[in-house]
């Protein structure tokens, strides 16, 4: 039995206050979709992504650049969920006896345990939906906004997707379906209308549909349990001496007879920090975001790149709690600059002055440092999960 998933990611944002698709939307660091993707990895043997032609080129990129195990398939929306899910179907290569599991994009919390257990239930009854219990009071009303009556709650539940088939069973009821011209707000809704029983097993409370504004603190904070709240990086750089140079470290221009060689001001210990910034993020290296080819990082203050390192990891949902240098060069003498290098950086940061620690030391005349052949940096620093990030 092969499972083929058919994610729909083609709804508009108009509930969540704007015109780009709401699964394009970047959830501390990785965008909806991406995250949807990458939650069927281990789970699923190929997958549909259904969206609309107007979205496809931006959906495409997001869905690829997903971690997955998985080949992808792309198909175009339709002017309904129920023609969407169709055009989806119509993509796989689904035999009779294979799960099909549809899924909303905008359910990017989806725990594995979830899709788990609807495959299951269709591996041993050909359907599983999740669900959870209904906690508020529903009461139905009339079209003046009069109750008509209370419902049992305790005899609702509420649905939500990956919704899993047989793949028989789904395609009868979408033939049922066409001939009756019957319209259903989800694909279960179809197999009751062909009169296919439909067993519901147990979802889960984080596994919310993102739909407006309002729903991406909640996300936020569901992912923020599930990822780790401290990070370290480390980072190390060497740069020659070089007479005639202007010499910048950490930021602070310390008169010397001579300087860093580099592309940049070439400040060593500033670039090693950057270094444990990116590191501490997964987010690679300082070449990989400031390559030495563009010639508009010629000469730049490191200080700018600086700032720029820190939104990148801003974006990526961390703050740096503490960084701590070591600047390792036989001369100049350091110590009196160390002050105005502790504010230099931790202004720059945004941190208050006892988050950062400058210190320098010599090697004794032993190696390239002690032969003053050039200078070198070691960073350390620790990220903390920032508390609500978009
Ligand atoms: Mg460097």
């Amino acid at each position: 039995m092969k499972t083929i998933t058919v994610m729909l990611a083609g709804g508009r944002g108009e509930r969540m206050g704007g015109s780009m698709n709401k699964v394009l939307i970047p959830l501390s660091g990785k965008t909806v979709l991406r995250r949807s993707v990458e939650a069927f990895r281990g789970l699923t043997d190929e997958m549909i992504v259904v969206a609309r032609q107007s979205d496809m080129d931006a959906i495409r990129r997001e869905a690829e650049s997903a971690d997955r195990d998985f080949p992808l398939i792309f198909a175009s929306g339709g002017f309904s969920r129920q023609q969407s899910v169709l055009n989806g179907l119509r993509a796989a290569s689904a035999g009779p006896e294979d799960c099909l599991l549809i899924h909303d994009a905008a359910r990017c919390l989806v725990s594995p345990a979830v899709i788990r257990r609807v495959l299951d239930a269709v591996k041993g009854c050909g359907t599983g939906v999740p669900s959870v219990p209904v906690t508020s009071t529903c009461k139905l009303r009339d079209e003046n906004g009069y109750v008509l009556h209370t419902l049992d709650r305790n005899a609702m539940a509420e649905i939500q997707t990956p919704q899993g088939f047989r793949a028989d069973l789904l395609k009868k009821a979408f033939r049922r379906a066409e001939k009756d011209g019957f319209e259903a707000t989800d694909d279960a809704g179809l197999l009751e209308h062909a009169g296919t029983p439909v067993l519901l097993v147990e979802g889960d409370r984080r596994n919310i549909k993102l739909t407006s504004p309002e729903d991406l603190p909640l996300a936020l904070m569901y992912l923020k349990e599930e990822e780790p709240v401290m990070r370290i990086g480390m980072g190390y750089d060497v740069h020659r001496w070089e007479a005639g140079r202007k010499l910048f470290l950490c930021g602070v221009e310390i008169p010397w007879e001579r300087g860093l060689l580099g592309h940049s001001d070439a400040d060593a210990p500033l670039h090693a920090l950057m270094d444990a910034m990116l590191g501490g993020c997964a987010l690679g290296d300082i070449g990989r975001h400031f390559p030495d080819t563009d010639p508009e990082l010629e000469g730049v203050s490191s200080l700018l790149l600086l700032r720029k390192t820190n939104e990148l990891i801003h974006q990526q949902g961390y703050s740096v709690c503490n960084a701590d240098i070591t600047i390792v060069a036989q001369r100049p003498k350091i110590a009196p600059y160390i002050p105005a290098m502790n504010r230099c950086v931790a202004e720059t940061l945004g941190l208050p002055a006892d988050r950062v620690n400058v210190k320098a030391t010599t090697t004794e005349k032993l190696g390239f440092e002690g032969r003053e052949e050039g200078l070198s940096a070691y960073a350390v620093c620790t990220l903390e999960k920032t508390r609500i990030q978009i």
